[in-house]
């Protein structure tokens, strides 16, 4: 049986979203190309309050995350984690020789701006990289203050993981100061996996310039001159079905607005919160959770795994807790395309099935 997606990501596309992948190919180096790579250049600058170039690539997140601790650290690179994606970003850095010092906070507790004052202050780094929304703890962290420290240290690259909050979160890329904001496809943006997209600013090319070994799929350098040089076209062959689909729900989430859909995005948050409260606990504290996706404490030790059978009966299915996290908590999407609506009729089941009610 098809399942409704409460998982955070891949999410349950739409169907005229789905639709558009199966347009048919037009040559990478033609005009159209080029048409398209721009449309969507212009409405993801819109969605990320940026004017910066936009950078695809034909990969999940994680290649331009590769990409940016690689191509733009000259010196060493600060990589902040409070769980599993900022781990993985310390062991980019590591297999591809970059420099890089981690700095871990508790599970379920967010960077601080204290932590990257302290660890900027030192002058050893040009680089660092937050996580902006933690999808295994349910974390959102605060942006807006780690950006105020940030910005006293102007050789600093800043790149921002918003993998799993883009598009269900307002992220002013340009007042936040962000150099690198990156983003994939099947979380908030509401589409199937397989393209990521990043903000890439002139104080990051710059730095990137004067790195020697970057790569070369992931070089951001190589992704920015193609589309200058050959006006929004992509070095390789870029998928163009994403592109279409992109493209597409790009306009949809204009059509919604911007500020509805985080409102949205916020109203489902505050839902599934006060239910987490009233029948488990939540992991993070209330000031630090994550408006996409609420990671919930198991304290009723229930099993996930036979919750998730029963609920795949139904037809729905929500995720298990990630990495050391797996069985003492479990996690409720509520990004994308999601409605209150949807949210309510899962909770509704999930009580039923647990005799909550
Ligand atoms: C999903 C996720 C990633 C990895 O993205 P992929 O598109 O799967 O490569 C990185 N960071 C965060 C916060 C995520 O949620």
């Amino acid at each position: 049986m098809q399942k409704k997606l409460f998982i955070p990501g891949p999410v349950t596309v739409a169907e005229d979203v789905l639709e558009k992948m199966s347009t048919q190919m037009i040559g990478h180096r033609t005009k159209d190309a080029s048409v398209l790579q721009r449309s969507i250049s212009d409405k993801m600058r819109k969605l990320m309050y940026t004017k910066n170039e936009i950078l695809l690539s034909t990969s999940s997140g994680s290649g331009l995350m590769e990409g940016a601790i690689r191509s733009c650290t000259r010196k060493r690179a600060a990589v902040f984690s409070v769980g599993a994606f900022g781990d993985r970003w310390y062991k980019m850095a590591k297999a591809n020789g970059v420099p890089a010092d981690k700095f871990s906070s508790e599970l379920g507790k967010p960077t601080t701006p204290e932590m990257v004052e302290e660890a900027l202050a030192t002058g050893k780094y040009d680089l660092i990289t937050i996580t902006h929304n933690e999808t295994s703890t349910g974390i959102m962290n605060p942006v807006e203050e780690i950006a105020e420290v940030v910005k006293k240290y102007p050789e600093v690259i800043f790149c921002l993981d918003t993998v799993s909050s883009l598009a269900g979160t307002k992220i002013p890329v340009d007042e936040l100061g962000v150099d690198i904001c990156i983003t994939s496809t099947q979380k908030c943006l509401g589409l199937p996996p397989g393209l990521a997209i990043c903000s890439f600013s002139q104080k990051a090319l710059d730095a990137a310039r004067q790195v020697e070994n970057r790569g070369l799929y992931f070089d951001l350098v190589d992704l920015y001159d193609y589309i200058q040089k050959k006006d929004y076209q992509y070095p390789s062959t870029p998928s163009l079905s994403h592109m279409y689909a992109l493209d597409y729900q790009l306009d949809r989430i204009m059509e919604e607005g911007l500020d509805n859909r985080f409102a949205r995005h916020l109203e489902m948050a505050k839902y599934v919160r006060s239910w987490a409260n009233k029948h488990f606990e939540m992991l993070a504290e209330e000031k630090y959770a994550s408006n996409t996706l609420t990671t919930v404490k198991n304290t009723k030790e229930i099993s996930v795994k036979d919750l998730n059978n029963k609920l795949g009966e139904k037809g729905y299915m929500i995720s298990n807790g990630y990495g050391d996290l797996k069985d003492v908590t479990f996690r409720i999407a509520h990004m994308a395309d999601t409605t209150l609506d949807e949210i309510k009729e899962l909770l509704n089941i999930i009580e039923e099935i647990l005799n909550l009610k």
